[in-house]
């Protein structure tokens, strides 16, 4: 028997969690099916075309009215479907993300959190008789790299929203989660070629300047606080040892646990950027994107979602005690959002791993897909059946006294 036949759901609104429970039962197949398809075909961030198809076609043939693409992404999707007592009501976003990593395919297990948004959405529309309100599905490309998520806001697809659930897997359980804000930075340095040999005083080195970035970048780590991270890649260093190299480019994250403390590495980052180039005497373009801030969460969805955990037999392990960055983090500014893990693995695994990858696929990952799907939309059917906690929600978003 399954875990999810095997548990009875935690109290308010057994009956309906139950039902909601049942129906991904129901639907195991086609939930898993789509995980595992979305694994052997990894697509990275804005490119997620296969993924994005197979999500929309699976959402819309259990009765939603299907935007794809949503807004000014291709691979974004949004489905909505009204409660069957009417629209008057809250209005709960189900999310999934279904990027992969590049050259690492599904190392951060974002097949599971396409395949149990889904399977969320799945279930509220097989309960949606019970309820008032309208369930928005949102498929969320790229939120390893580009913050998808916040052209979706800036595009208005969370508008209207009272909450927004999303779960991502990990190898421990827990709801809390401290995203350090973070973002994408571009460097390129323009300089001179010359014949490397006969006469290098002509040429002004572009890769000189890179190592002279990585060079203070490496001392400068000395001097940040612990909850800071910047690290990067050279991409493109030069075409030939002989030719004194014209043009260089790295690609580098800026992180901190710390949103005023983030605008200060920011502006640190850049002043090393233009240092270099003037050490080089090259010129540098400096370029920012993909923002992604520290996160909000809803401390009143959160509870919810470890009472409906608890009685899976999930206990709270507490938040890990480091952590990457996330663009849902974006999102919990604009509406009550949790963002809570779900072990895949038991054993400790680090993210962006081959071992991760792998065991997004195995048997002990798909039992957490459906667990997932289960937990995200009972947690939904909380604030649906339930408009004065969407309401504590809110107040406690607002930072009202007494939520
Ligand atoms: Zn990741
Ligand atoms: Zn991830």
């Amino acid at each position: 028997m399954s875990v999810l036949a095997d548990h009875q759901p935690a109290a308010p609104f057994v009956d309906a969690k139950a039902a909601a429970a049942a129906a991904v039962e129901a639907a195991r197949d086609e939930i898993l099916d789509l995980s595992h398809r979305i694994h052997a075909t990894p697509e990275p961030a804005f490119e997620e075309v296969q993924a994005a198809t197979w999500v929309a076609e699976t959402i819309r043939a259990h009765g939603f009215e299907v935007e794809h693409p949503a807004g000014r992404l291709a691979t974004a999707v949004r489905g909505r479907l009204a409660g069957g007592l009417g629209t008057d009501g809250p209005r709960i976003g189900i999310l999934a993300e279904y990027d992969a990593l590049p050259g690492l395919g599904h190392g951060c297990g974002h097949n599971t959190m396409a395949a149990s948004g889904v399977g969320a959405a799945i279930a509220l529309a097989a309960v949606r008789d019970l309820f008032a309100g309208e369930i928005v599905f949102l498929g969320t490309p790229a939120e390893e790299r580009g913050s998808g998520k916040q052209y979706m806001l800036e595009d208005g697809l969370f508008d209207g929203l009272d909450a927004a659930l999303l779960y991502h897997p990990c190898d421990r359980n827990h709801v809390d989660i401290a995203p350090l804000a973070s973002e994408d930075v571009s460097v390129v340095f323009h300089g001179l070629q010359s014949h490397a040999a006969s006469e290098p005083w002509e040429g002004r080195n572009a890769l000189d300047a890179m190592i002279a970035l990585f060079s203070s970048v490496g001392l400068w780590r000395q001097q940040l606080p612990p909850h800071c991270r910047v690290h990067g890649i050279i991409q493109e260093g030069g075409t030939a040892a002989n030719i004194i190299p014209d043009r260089t480019r790295a690609w580098f994250m800026i992180r901190s646990a710390d949103q005023a403390y983030y605008e200060v590495m920011k502006e640190r980052f850049r002043r090393l950027c233009e240092a270099a180039a003037i050490a080089a005497d090259v010129q540098v373009e400096v370029e920012f994107s993909g923002f992604a801030s520290t996160m909000k969460t809803s401390r009143v969805i959160a509870n919810r979602w470890v009472a409906n955990a608890a009685a899976y037999g999930i206990e709270d392990q507490g938040p890990d005690g480091t952590s990457g960055s996330t663009d849902m983090a974006n999102v919990s500014w604009a509406v009550p959002a949790i963002h809570p893990d779900l072990a895949i693995t038991d054993v400790p695994t680090p993210g962006h791993s081959i071992e991760f990858r792998d065991a997004a696929a195995r048997p002990r990952a798909d039992e957490t897909v459906l667990l997932a799907a289960t937990l995200v939309a009972q947690t939904a059917l909380d604030l649906f059946l339930d408009p004065a906690l969407v309401e504590r929600a809110w107040r406690e978003f607002r930072g009202d006294a007494g939520a």
